[in-house]
């Protein structure tokens, strides 16, 4: 699907759309996505100086991630950009006119007549995702004691389980605290 004779691809360029289904994205993606019910949508444009490949595009799409703080699932929406210069192997590159931006590609080497365009986009894929996805910035994440989420409220363990990052706070002297009790 994502392979192109680069002799057929059109000086002035040429796009096309297509979906990635899940089946086809999972090994790019960590264990903490996954796109059962969902797929990807991706836009690209082609343009052609030479033997000289520019692929320009981007990605957008639902799915479903797992909070590394929670542990619970929740949407995830993205959109992301690529832009690359395939170049065929030693020749030289030369960038399509209609690339505003040259310095912005990144260059990838091909050899043969086809250049292949989705180990680019599987590269990019694996890249573009957050390692500790997070259901929101202030996720409470869940007692290390009796799993309790706490984002739905407190648990009843004992209050010597204590929370990190509160306990960095107590070593914050705060600025005036001791002019008011002396
Ligand atoms: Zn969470
Ligand atoms: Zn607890």
């Amino acid at each position: 699907m994502f392979r192109f004779v680069v002799e057929e691809i059109p000086e002035s360029g040429v796009e096309f759309s297509g979906e990635l289904d899940a089946a086809w994205a999972a090994p790019y993606l960590g264990p903490q996505f996954s796109l059962a019910q969902d797929s990807i949508t991706l836009f690209v444009k082609l343009s052609r100086a030479g033997a000289s490949v520019a692929v320009v595009g981007h990605w957008e799409g639902k799915m479903t991630a797992v909070c590394s703080r929670c542990a619970e699932p929740f949407p995830y929406e993205f959109r992301q950009q690529f832009s690359h210069l395939f170049v065929k192997e030693s020749s030289k590159p030369k960038v399509p006119k209609d690339i505003k931006e040259p310095e912005e590609l990144d260059v990838t080497f091909f050899t043969g007549p086809v250049i292949d365009v989705e180990p680019l986009v599987g590269e990019e894929l694996a890249i573009a995702f957050p390692a500790i996805p997070r259901c929101s910035d202030d996720c409470r994440g869940l007692c290390q004691r009796c799993g309790k989420n706490w984002n739905e409220g407190p648990c009843n363990c004992a209050p010597d389980v204590v929370d990190f990052r509160w306990e960095a706070l107590k070593h914050i002297k705060i600025q005036g605290e001791q002019d008011a009790n002396p």
